[in-house]
């Protein structure tokens, strides 16, 4: 029995050694790190897609270009390295072209808004709006060689009928409007803390409604700085101008801690409402 069992051992030995010719597969230990070409390739981890798209916002400064504000808005973007848009009258840029060229020459944006402002005039019928625009159109072509089709109707396009729209829709003219107001308009005069309240809580509006904000403030028409009494409207209207210079950098702050990107008004801008 003994013997027997001595054989079967012997023979499995001889089966499991000497019967094979393909050498036996070696073996890793637990633990032992893979051969590097076994090795899993590393993979870069793929760039994290952005949570959300680019925040765009729209500053736009109208009635000039001005002989003295509009400079002292230049002035505040370039020292933010950011860009606008000018809504531009052709009567201001024949009184100041060395001015409209400066915010050409600064890469700003133009928008047509109108030869004159004269409300009386241009709502008094589609083709006075239209030839308006044109007349406007004459002056930034004298100096950029070419017009415009955005534009912005003075006091907004609420005060477009219909048929003023039609007509300007068949000669390629796109409006652009405005969704939050610096109010620095106000008759009375604004403060700059008032402006810097009024447009932030603009932005925050905005921002709930998810609307790119379109943001109007002036630099203003031309106009005689000296001699008008204090409470006067040309007096209210220069402390307005100053305000508005005064905010800027503030209004710009507190747009790029917001991640904004300051962007020209284009055909590609979205409508304000
Ligand atoms: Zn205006």
């Amino acid at each position: 029995m003994l013997c027997k069992y001595a054989i079967f051992l012997l023979l499995n030995l001889f089966l499991m050694t000497g019967c094979t010719t393909a050498p036996p597969a070696p073996l890793v230990p637990p633990g032992e790190p893979l051969a590097p070409a076994e090795a899993a390739p590393v993979v870069a981890p793929e760039p994290e897609a952005p949570t959300e798209p680019a925040k765009k916002v729209y500053l736009t400064f109208d009635d000039g270009p001005n002989s003295y504000y509009t400079g002292l808005v230049l002035d505040v973007l370039k020292e933010y390295d950011i860009k606008a848009s000018f809504a531009v009258l052709g009567c201001n840029i024949d009184k100041n072209p060395d001015v409209f060229k400066k915010i050409l020459d600064e890469g700003h944006g133009i928008v047509n808004h109108s030869y004159s402002h004269d409300y009386k005039n241009i709502y008094s019928n589609p083709q006075a709006f239209l030839a308006d625009l044109e007349a406007c159109n004459e002056s930034i072509a004298r100096i950029r060689g070419n017009g415009v089709k955005i534009f912005r109707a003075p006091g907004g396009p609420s005060k477009l009928d219909r048929e003023t729209f039609e007509l300007l829709e068949q000669n390629g003219y796109i409006s652009v409007s405005w969704n939050v107001t610096s109010a620095d308009t106000d008759p009375g005069g604004a403060s700059p803390e008032q402006i810097i309240a009024n447009v932030q809580n603009g932005i925050i509006r905005m921002e709930s409604f998810e609307k790119a904000p379109i943001v109007l403030m002036h630099d203003g028409t031309e106009i005689n700085r000296s001699k008008n009494p204090p409470g006067s409207a040309v007096a209210n209207y220069i402390r307005n101008r100053e305000s508005i210079v005064a905010a800027l950098p503030e209004i710009i702050e507190f747009l790029m801690a917001r991640n904004y990107t300051f962007a020209l008004v284009d055909e590609n801008t979205p409508p304000a409402w």
